[in-house]
């Protein structure tokens, strides 16, 4: 089984995530028709997420992502690698003993309408982590907490009292972010938090984002489908295909020179900053494949215009081909058309 290597002391800080060779695989129910079948939701990944880093997870609906992001807060029990948080190897914790942990990872969901309890005041949704997680402290401190991590995503306190119906999609998300706050995480993990939301809207959350990161010193794992979205807010963007990690970089670089053929369909979505510059949109055909049935090889092969006969024969290894670039494609002769 891989490992987490673990670098000689003294030389960084470790990660505050560490992953290594993550499986997270789910059985379906057998049916009277159909055996029961393994769907291969998260397939060998390996990754690590600095302290104080923004790291971007982008890929089509079913690519894995928020398996991933869910497996790194054991919301589930991982198939098989390992999972270290602030180097303490959480991949085999029961509930009892995962429970100190819980407040320091935080989840934002992406639905901010399912996501509030209709019946709560902001108050309560805000507050209730708190009385779940934290029951030592007490009712005027929890007030204090409260309010602030309202004003810390721009509500007030004359918010506190009312309902989420009362409230537009933006303003919910923010409710949804504050709850989150509420508990002092040191990680994020943000499943396409703006997805929901109007275009004109989103670009306020990401900043909130990027404003409460800031402030508050967080690591975040930002979920989304959108390359645009991510380039915004993420040091880093790992992108995901059918399970595993294409092509991991620095934002910029990604941006600049992406070097799977993938991670460049997914640009040619983006519109480009530059009118000017007329970028051909590669129409991927048809979806991403099942992971019940991964085809042989490299999974992209089938909607990739580059593909040769030699990508049927095994999946390519994720190898690194700069500083913090790293590529799941045998091809290194391609020039492709960039992100901006
Ligand atoms: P994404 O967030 O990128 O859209 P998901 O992580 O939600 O992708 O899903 C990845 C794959 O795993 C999908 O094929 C999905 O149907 C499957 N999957 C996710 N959760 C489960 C589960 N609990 N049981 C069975 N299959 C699942
Ligand atoms: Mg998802």
């Amino acid at each position: 089984m891989k490992q987490v290597s673990t670098p000689p002391a003294g030389e960084r800080p470790t990660p505050l995530v560490q992953v290594a060779g993550l499986n997270q695989w789910f059985r379906t129910g057998r049916t009277l028709l159909r055996k029961a079948q393994v769907v291969h939701a998260v397939e060998d990944v390996s990754l690590s997420i600095e302290r104080g880093e923004v790291l971007g997870l982008v890929g089509e609906s079913g690519s894995g992502k928020s398996t991933l992001g869910r497996a790194i807060l054991r919301m589930t029990e991982p198939t098989n690698g390992q999972i270290l948080f602030d180097g303490m190897d959480l991949t085999h914790l029961g509930r009892r003993a995962l429970r100190p942990m819980r407040p320091r990872m935080q989840l934002v969901f992406q639905d901010p309408f399912s996501s509030l309890n209709p019946r709560m005041t902001l108050r309560q949704i805000v507050g209730a982590p708190l009385v779940i997680q934290r029951p030592d402290i007490d009712a005027k401190e929890r007030e204090r907490r409260i309010l602030e991590a309202l004003r810390t995503v721009g509500l007030s306190p004359q918010h506190a009292d009312r309902y989420p119906h009362e409230f537009s999609g933006g303003q919910r998300q923010r409710v949804g972010i504050a709850r989150a706050l509420i508990m002092e995480p040191s990680l994020l993990v943000a499943d396409e938090p703006v997805s929901a939301l109007d275009v004109s809207i989103q670009a306020q959350i990401v900043n909130l984002l990027i404003e409460v990161r800031k402030k508050l010193d967080l690591t975040m794992l930002f979920i989304s489908h959108d390359l645009a979205v991510v380039g915004h807010l993420c040091d880093r963007v790992a992108v995901m295909y059918l399970g595993r990690i294409v092509e991991i970089a620095p934002t910029r670089t990604l941006y600049r020179s992406p070097r799977h053929p993938y991670t460049e369909a997914l640009f040619s979505a983006v519109p480009g900053v530059d009118p000017d510059v007329r970028r051909e949109r590669i129409i991927l055909r048809g979806d991403v494949p099942s992971p019940l049935a991964p085809p042989s090889g490299c999974a992209f092969r089938g909607r990739c215009r580059y593909a040769l006969p030699e990508c049927a024969t095994a999946v390519p290894p994720l190898r690194e081909i700069g500083h913090n670039h790293s590529v799941r494609c045998v091809r290194d002769d391609l020039v492709l058309s960039r992100g901006g």
